[in-house]
């Protein structure tokens, strides 16, 4: 079973795989993806930021970098922080 669901790091709880489900994660009447291992322990979504490099979630919270959270993708080895830059532009609305 390797089909990219599988998150390269073991369930920290019980040391199974754990693989990415959809709608795993509920907090009150909200649910989201998350990855689950086969003892049903949930692994807090916000520790596997998607990788905006490859696009998969199979990624290690390393720390803080200035507030944000720092993750390193276990794929393809891109660092990066969450919440991400947001190059947004204000009022840029003309005609
Ligand atoms: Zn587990
Ligand atoms: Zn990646």
């Amino acid at each position: 079973m390797s089909d990219g669901v599988i998150r390269s790091q073991p369930c920290p709880h019980c040391g199974s795989d754990a693989v990415w489900t959809q709608n795993a994660w509920t907090v009150g009447d909200t649910a989201s993806a998350a990855y689950v291992c086969g003892n049903g322990h949930v692994i807090d979504p916000r520790e596997t930021r998607q990788c905006p490099k490859c696009g998969v979630h199979d990624t290690s919270l390393l720390g803080d970098v200035d507030g944000r959270q720092q993750f390193r993708c276990a794929q393809c080895g891109e660092v990066f922080v969450y919440p991400r830059d947001i190059e947004s532009a204000p009022s840029a609305i003309a005609g």
